[in-house]
């Protein structure tokens, strides 16, 4: 007698709870398991610095475990990381933290957007974003079982969500506007202007801001403005930031949240009965970053503004429009001239030239038309991933 075949899906389904249901696989992850079967691939795919940390940082956590360094922290994390953070934050921004009850050490910034999410949202409540935006908002916002509210973007504005187009979308359950600017995936930065006109409705309506600026340092020929820094806006932001990018520290998973008292001491109920706190060693290795890790960053910067360049003008250069990105390290072309979906795109020029990109649709409806090329990769292979592209697109035009 042969064993009736069981459907996966289907058991997942009736296993998980319904909040799980309710979100779909990312969209990144699903392509990158494609991608781990194949030999040969340049990948444009994965939002990774191709850095390691800087040695000194390394030096400093590995001089922390042999110092025995191997225990909890408080829940807030380490008290010196908190009073170095608050330095970094005043005289990088001129805004005032108090370490001990304005900050909150949490496991990258994904923690805290997370944090933020479940101490802020009721069921039900709507949360602003951006259309295309980075894989987690929406996620976490459906996981704190708020409701997330899609403003689309266009290549036309730059990919930035306009003032206007959020009042728009504003309702009587709209709690919380949330952005991330430098963004993933467009590479586009928020000027101070159009940020001011962001803040000023986040006022008049009463709404919370959650500005994720993981992004922060890596910017190109402009300027970063914090979103919390513009006039009367502090109280009502929830800042998030973290190491992972500016210092090559993915791995370490560290980063931090600032907001008033109330905030950080509703988020941190959750952090300690889910988290307890950082790792100590990455803890570690954060302050260390902050206080030498500044000339690294500005040498990984200056790299991967120069990839940027090459990797935008390969675009352009091989017939693809291609806004250009201002920070953060992707770019964002259209490959609308293909007559394919991004879909079909990336997965044709994942099996016909070995090139692996993430479509846009996975970052939102927005993105349709658009893929994701990553350039925190070596020079060498942009040039070769845009030699492969080349040849794809005369191929299919
Ligand atoms: N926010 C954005 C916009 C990102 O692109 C990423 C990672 O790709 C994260 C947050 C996650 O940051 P962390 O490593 O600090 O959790």
């Amino acid at each position: 007698m042969s064993t009736p075949q069981v459907d996966p899906v289907k058991v997942l389904q009736k296993l998980a709870s319904e909040r799980v249901n309710n979100i779909s696989p990312s969209g990144i992850r699903k392509f990158f398991d494609l991608l781990s079967s194949m030999e040969g691939v340049i990948s444009l795919g994965v939002g990774e610095p191709d850095f390691v940390t800087p040695w000194h940082i390394r030096e400093a956590a590995i001089y922390s475990i042999e110092k025995g360094y191997t225990m909890y922290t408080s829940n807030y994390g380490l008290s010196e990381l908190r009073q170095k953070l608050a330095q970094y934050l005043k005289s990088r921004y001129r805004l005032s933290y108090a370490p001990n009850t304005e900050l909150l050490i949490t496991t990258g910034v994904s923690e805290g957007l997370d944090l933020a999410l479940r101490a802020l949202i009721n069921p039900g409540d709507e949360v602003i974003m951006p259309d295309p935006c980075y894989v987690s908002y929406p996620a976490c916002t459906v996981l704190a079982e708020g409701k997330p509210i899609l403003v689309p973007t266009t290549e036309e504005n730059n990919f930035v969500i306009k003032a206007k187009d959020i009042e728009a979308h504003i309702t009587p359950r709209t709690k919380a506007i949330l952005i991330g600017y430098p963004s993933n995936p467009t590479g586009a930065v928020m000027t101070k202007e159009q940020l001011t006109l962001v803040a000023e409705v986040a006022r008049r309506h009463d709404l919370i801001v959650i500005s994720d600026e993981i992004y922060e340092r890596l910017v190109y020929n402009t300027e970063h403005t914090c979103f919390a820094s513009l006039d009367g806006i502090k109280d009502k932001t929830v800042l998030l930031g973290g190491f992972s990018k500016a210092y090559a520290m993915t791995g370490w998973r560290t980063g931090y949240a600032a907001a008033r008292p109330e905030i950080i001491e509703a988020m941190t109920k959750i952090h300690q009965y889910t988290m307890l706190c950082a790792p100590i060693v990455a803890q570690m290795a954060a302050i260390e970053a902050l206080d030498r890790g500044d000339k690294e960053v500005e040498v990984m910067v200056k790299d991967y503004d120069r990839r940027r360049r090459v990797m935008v003008e390969g675009l352009r250069d091989i017939g693809l429009t291609c806004f250009e990105p201002k920070g953060a390290f992707y770019a964002f072309p259209s490959i609308k001239i293909t007559g394919m979906t991004s879909e079909e795109f990336a997965q044709r020029l994942l099996l016909e030239e070995k090139v692996a990109v993430v479509p846009g649709p996975a970052f939102g409806q927005c993105g349709e038309g658009y893929i994701r090329c990553c350039y925190a990769t070596s020079l060498e292979d942009i040039e070769e991933a845009l030699r492969r592209m080349e040849r794809f697109i005369k191929r299919h035009t």
